[in-house]
């Protein structure tokens, strides 16, 4: 299986790859998965698998057309359905899930969370959506969804079992991102998720902060599990995907939607992916004990009201986070006291190891100021100064630091000008 082999009788024509079944992980720590995770068959002996772009898929004959035709996930079809570079870090994003049936592959995280939704819900229906959820997943819900007749709210994150109120007699589909972005609250997965399989309503949870390294959301009664694969499976900050992992319910609706909506990934920027996959754990131990050391700093601060950091007890959710998660990761926000947005330049233009920018998960530090404009609506928060979010990056954090407490003193000297 999996192997080129020349047809015999001196034929030159090559056979089309089959996609092999990925071994049962055999109850392995993560660590070690992460190392094996979507090698097998799919590299012909060399460690990793070659990137094969391909659009073309070239049969033997029309009998091997017609069986490829009949079952065309089997092996090589036709680029859009992938090639042994996809194949491995789908397999390798599914062995990272227990209980999951598959992974699909996107351009980005916000194809794979969009495609997650219209994979479960159709004109009429209603989606609940966490009012911490990232900007863009209510752009698409209140930009897109609405014109397709499908209409969004929002729940508060703190609302556990009491999402029960809210179900509609349409609603569809729960849409829960722990811990929220920006804000960082955690929820309570377990209980939203129970009462909507009881229902019938299917669950999506955005996981990208936490990984199914730090939690596992099929495990925790989630149908569909998407990561922006662009910030800590990447981790390099030069590669944009998505990933959506299904659970065995949800995992044919899922492939049918990605393939009518034309969802593909070039095997070049998966095989960036897979790289940045095999260190994820190491990466993610010096990511999660750099930001509490920044974090608990930051909360020495005179200048910090509070650090948003769900690690932390005082952050919302710390409980449940302790509950459910195995770790953190590098990325939490802070609450100075006072100013105001245009005043934090002071703070952030002339650190030296920060850089300001979208996106976070990559090897450097980056440090930005949240901005909630329309993007909460059910809790709007309610903060006495601006919140810097920081993604805490491979740096020795003592310098990081050093560089922050330099960036405060900067702050303070603007806001007493
Ligand atoms: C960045 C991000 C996404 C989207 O990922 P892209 O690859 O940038 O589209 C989705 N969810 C969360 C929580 C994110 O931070």
């Amino acid at each position: 299986m999996g192997r080129l082999a020349h047809q015999p009788g001196g034929d030159r024509r090559l056979s089309r790859a089959r996609r092999p079944t990925p071994p049962h992980d055999g109850g392995d720590a993560i660590a070690t998965r992460l190392v094996h995770a979507g090698r097998d068959g799919h590299a012909h002996g060399v460690v990793n698998p070659p990137v094969w772009r391909a659009s073309t898929i070239l049969f033997t004959s029309i009998a091997d057309l017609d069986a490829a035709l009949a079952s065309p996930d089997a092996g090589l079809f036709y680029g859009r359905r992938g090639t042994p570079t996809q194949w491995a870090l789908e397999d390798a994003l599914t062995a990272l899930e227990p209980g999951a049936a598959g992974t699909k592959l996107y351009p980005s995280g916000v194809a794979a969370i969009a495609t997650a939704l219209l994979s479960v819900l159709s004109a009429g229906d209603h989606l609940l959506v966490c009012d911490s959820a990232y900007d863009p997943t209510r752009l698409f819900a209140d930009g897109l969804l609405d014109r397709l007749g499908i209409t969004a709210s929002y729940y508060p994150p703190g609302i556990g079992a009491g999402i029960a109120e809210l179900i509609r007699p349409e609603t569809r589909a729960i849409l829960i991102e722990s811990p929220g972005s920006l804000t960082f609250e955690v929820e309570d997965v377990p209980a939203i998720t129970a009462i909507a399989r009881a229902r019938g309503i299917a669950t999506v949870m955005d996981n990208t902060w936490a990984t199914p390294l730090r939690f596992q959301p099929l495990a925790h009664g989630c149908d569909l599990s998407v990561q922006a694969l662009t910030k800590y499976v990447g981790g390099h900050s030069d590669v944009m995907m998505g990933s959506v992992t299904a659970a065995p319910s949800h995992w044919a609706r899922l492939k049918t939607a990605t393939y009518r909506l034309g969802q593909t990934v070039s095997p070049d920027d998966a095989a960036l992916v897979l790289r940045g996959l095999r260190t994820l754990a190491l990466r993610l131990d010096r990511h999660e004990a750099s930001a509490l050391a920044v974090a608990r700093w930051l909360e020495t601060q005179p200048l910090v009201d509070r650090v948003l950091h769900p690690a932390l007890p005082a952050c919302p959710g710390h409980a449940l986070f302790r509950r459910d998660f195995s770790g953190a990761t590098g990325l939490f926000a802070f609450v100075l006291k006072a100013g105001d947005r245009a005043l934090t330049g002071a703070l952030l233009d002339d650190l030296r190891h920060f850089g300001i920018g979208f996106s976070w998960g990559g090897y450097e530090s980056l440090a930005i100021p949240c901005d909630f404009r329309g993007c909460r609506t059910a809790v709007p928060p309610a903060f006495p100064g601006p919140v810097i979010r920081l993604s805490i990056g491979l740096e020795d954090p003592d310098d990081l630091i050093a560089d922050l407490a330099a960036g405060l003193a900067r702050y303070q000297a603007a806001l007493g000008a």
